[in-house]
């Protein structure tokens, strides 16, 4: 006799295993399958985003902070060092130790909310049939009510720099290195190569990255990439800006790279290369061909804005849907999928997506750049607000950046918010909440903000956007 359930999450990444958790309490009976092998061997839930992604990357990054300003700003503070010195395996080890908890953590999670987490292979079949392989055994049928598939990305590969797993690695690959390489090619200056590059700049590594597009950052405020640029420039990662890779070669322990910078072409040797030129939609082995489901030109599963697919109680949520791939957004699809399934009102919106990069100083924003205000025509007014400005940034010892806020003309509603300083991963929460209230900048002018605090800073720019502002002159 087969098993059933009123529904069966493909993927336990952050849109599966969220879905799932949802699901189950809406009182509906649950399994969760996943099929993620860590290098150990070991099985965990959690996808990319805990045991490749979002958290192991955020502990290097935390680590690699600490020991450049050891070295590099204790003694502005007063505090004298000596012998400090790198631990690479200490650290890596916390490192592997943060994800084993966490992946532990989520089976704790979906036991408790009684899913059925089951290791192995999902495939969906015509009917809402899903065969479940499980690693050690044989595929069975389970007959599902409703199907979330939730399989995540996977590293793009460039043809011509195949990953080796030694010498040219993805970014999982980049996150476990066992020594600091002397040298470090990083192909691709997005969010992940940037945060790569900067892990391995500050242990010790002469750090070249390599970008195909023009304009750094092209998805962020101009401005903001400009300090960020002048800022990453000034900590010795060197980003090569309309670069294209031609060839990586491996030989004798070297990687040759040659790329094309502005039509001419040059080459440069590296210890390691990492390759994070973007990810695309993984559904590997997922679909039966007679399943129903539409997958577009670039590989993403079809969905609507509610992520339905085309066949009724068939939903895709996270990396393996169109937007952005982050986990914060597969989440809430998750959620709402699993909502929508009970029966009840949800839905996402997609203009309020916060989005971090978390180099130092971190990068974050919501809503939209200067330039897209501008392309729609909107009359807009704006105001920044510096944290060398800020006492709390001064106490921190980082007044590096700014908050950028921009308003609508008309009615002074928030259209988008550009932070590039200390925490501003942590900042932006107030303003994505503001936004998503539907706030008006004067009702953050009327907001009491702590003193001392980062927040200030909002608070002041949102004052600069009519010229308010009180601890700077306003332009
Ligand atoms: C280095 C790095 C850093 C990142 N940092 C951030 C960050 O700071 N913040 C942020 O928001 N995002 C970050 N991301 C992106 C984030 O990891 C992804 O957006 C997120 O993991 C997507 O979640 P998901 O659940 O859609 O897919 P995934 O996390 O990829 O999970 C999909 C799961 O599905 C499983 N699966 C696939 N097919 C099948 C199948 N047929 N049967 C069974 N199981 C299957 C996979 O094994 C996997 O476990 C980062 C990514 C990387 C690589």
């Amino acid at each position: 006799m087969s098993k059933n359930y009123d529904v069966v999450v493909i993927g336990a990444g952050p849109a599966g295993y969220v879905a799932a958790i949802r699901a189950a309490q809406n009182g509906m009976s649950v399994a969760c399958i996943d099929e993620w092998q860590n290098r150990d061997g070991k099985y965990a839930f959690g996808g990319t985003c805990l045991n490749a992604g979002c958290i192991p990357s955020k502990a290097l990054l935390e680590s690699s902070e600490l020991y450049h300003r050891a070295g590099h700003e204790f003694k502005k503070h007063g505090i004298k060092t000596s012998g400090v010195e790198l631990d690479l395996a200490a650290m890596q080890k916390r490192r592997a130790g943060i994800v084993r908890q966490l992946t532990n953590g989520i089976a704790g999670l979906l036991k408790a909310n009684k899913v059925d987490g089951l290791v192995g292979h999902g495939k969906l079949l015509a009917g809402k049939k899903v065969e479940f392989t499980p690693v050690d055994g044989k595929p069975e049928i389970i007959d599902a009510a409703n199907v979330i598939l939730a399989t995540g990305s996977i590293p793009i590969e460039l043809p011509f720099a195949k990953f080796d797993d030694e010498y040219i690695v993805d970014s999982w690959g980049a996150l476990e290195l066992d020594e600091v390489p002397k040298r470090l090619g990083v192909i691709g200056a997005g969010v992940i190569g940037l945060e790569l590059g900067s892990v391995w700049s500050r242990l010790g590594s002469e750090v070249t990255i390599i970008e195909a597009m023009h304009d750094f950052l092209f998805m962020a405020d101009r401005e903001v990439a400009a300090v960020a640029g002048r800022d990453f420039k000034k900590q010795g990662l060197d980003i090569k800006l309309g670069a294209k890779l031609t060839a990586a070669t491996v030989d004798k322990d070297v990687v040759k790279l040659e790329f094309e910078d502005a039509g001419v072409p040059k080459s440069i040797e590296v210890d390691k290369l990492v390759v994070a030129v973007g990810r695309r939609p993984y559904t590997g082995e997922l679909l039966a061909e007679d399943s129903g489901i539409q997958v577009d030109e670039r590989g993403f599963i079809e969905v609507d804005d509610e992520c339905r697919t085309r066949v009724k109680g068939v939903y895709a949520v996270g990396d393996c849907v169109r937007g952005p791939m982050l986990a914060h957004k597969g989440s809430e699809e998750g959620v709402m999928a699993a909502d929508l399934i009970a029966g009840e009102i949800a839905e996402f919106n997609y203009d309020v997506i916060p989005s971090v990069i978390y180099t130092a100083p971190e990068i974050a924003w919501v809503g939209k750049t200067e330039q897209e205000v501008k392309a729609s025509g909107r009359a807009y007014k704006t105001g920044s607000f510096p944290f060398a400005a800020s006492g709390r940034a001064k106490a921190m010892e980082q007044t590096g950046g700014m908050v950028k806020m921009i308003s609508a003309k008309d009615d002074d509603e928030l259209l988008g918010v550009h932070i590039i300083g200390p925490m501003a991963g942590e900042l932006i929460g107030e303003v994505v909440l503001a936004m998503e209230f539907q706030a008006s900048t004067e009702d953050i002018q009327r907001t009491i903000h702590a003193h001392p605090s980062l927040a200030e800073a909002i608070h002041e720019a949102s004052l600069a956007v009519d010229k308010r502002a009180l601890n700077f002159p306003n332009k």
